[in-house]
């Protein structure tokens, strides 16, 4: 059987770790170097004097294939003498980063102290890991994504997650930082020349809401003409990790494939989801949208690859 065409260069708008398992299966499907990711850097912060990007770092570890399986971010094998020490010393240590990864970030925040901006950095880091998939932030400016609580209580995104566990008690998420921000480098140019633009499956609120809040992104996506495909990072109801469904409601958005196609239906044209929601894909046909079920679960790079194809054959039919 003939391969099917691939609608090259690909930008993906990603988030941390679904996105990071969806662009493993991506540089199966078509060549590492056809592919530029445009990474949110709402969560990043500072931790222990070094700027902290997880987003970023989970993307080029996954694709480095040095990621830490069962947590799905940080290094395989790494150790956490630092954080340790610091805790003898009394410091707050909720943000459990290893040792090799405080060495990336110091990296990055030494980077940026000589004057490289976040993009450069960015780019070494993934070179150094040996990494070919261009990665790029969405912004180097600060963009800070903040959640506000029930009761009025503003905290960064990093410290809903990690320090406090998710509560559900999100009424608003804001975005104003990023909708301030100018594009990093390379970003709207990657999106103007892509013949392709795939959403991957990450947090809509807090992964891919940053990176269309930020001016430029949204005009420079509709301006490439290219087919622009998302998947779904809820399957049977509910996301497979982390806290897209009290974000969702958070916003007022139902935690379904099809609430998320609604959210996404102004911008693009077609959406992969879960074989478990398949009843909804009637309800997303139905918002003007091209529609493929398959099983989007991604166990491994293959389940990856397999998600990828059904996202690029859908773009090439459009
Ligand atoms: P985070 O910043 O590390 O939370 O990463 P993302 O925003 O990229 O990813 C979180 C989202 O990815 C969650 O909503 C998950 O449901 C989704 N996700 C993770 N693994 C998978 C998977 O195997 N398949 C699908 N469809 N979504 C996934």
């Amino acid at each position: 059987m003939a391969a099917s065409p691939r609608p090259t260069p690909v930008a993906t708008l990603a988030g941390g770790v679904g996105a990071a398992r969806f662009l493993r299966g991506l540089t199966r499907v078509v060549s590492a170097r056809e592919v530029t990711a445009l990474v949110n850097t709402g969560d990043d912060r500072f931790f222990y004097g070094v700027h902290v990007s997880p987003d970023l770092d989970i993307v080029t570890y996954t694709l480095a294939g040095r990621v830490d399986p069962v947590r799905g971010y940080g290094l395989e094998g790494d150790t956490f003498a630092l954080v340790e020490a610091l805790s003898a010393f009394g410091h707050e240590t909720w943000f459990r980063l290893g040792d090799r990864d405080f060495a990336t970030c110091q990296h990055r925040t030494l980077c940026l102290r000589l004057g490289a901006g976040l993009a450069e950095a960015t780019d070494e880091i993934r070179r150094t890991f040996g990494v070919e998939t261009r990665i790029l932030p969405m912004s180097e400016d600060p963009c800070p994504t903040t959640v506000e609580l029930t009761g009025g209580k503003r905290v960064h995104f990093e410290e809903y997650l990690v320090r406090d566990g998710a509560p559900d008690d999100v009424t608003a998420v804001d975005l104003s930082a990023a909708r301030r921000a100018r594009p990093a480098p390379g970003v709207l140019d990657a999106l103007e020349s892509a013949h392709a633009i795939v959403i991957c499956p990450s947090n809509p609120v807090v992964s891919i809401g940053p990176i269309l809040a930020v001016p430029g992104v949204r005009e420079a996506m509709a301006a490439s003409g290219a087919p622009i495909v998302a998947i779904s990072p809820i399957v049977g109801g509910a996301p497979v990790k982390g806290p897209a469904d009290r974000l969702l409601r958070g916003i007022g958005v139902e935690v379904s494939a099809r609430g998320v196609a609604g959210l996404y239906r102004e911008f693009i044209d077609a959406f992969v989801l879960d074989e478990r929601d398949a009843e909804q894909s009637a309800d997303i046909e139905a918002m003007d949208l091209r529609v493929r079920v398959v099983d989007t679960l991604m166990r491994d790079a293959k389940a990856a690859a397999r998600v990828a194809e059904a996202a690029l054959s859908l773009a090439v039919e459009l």
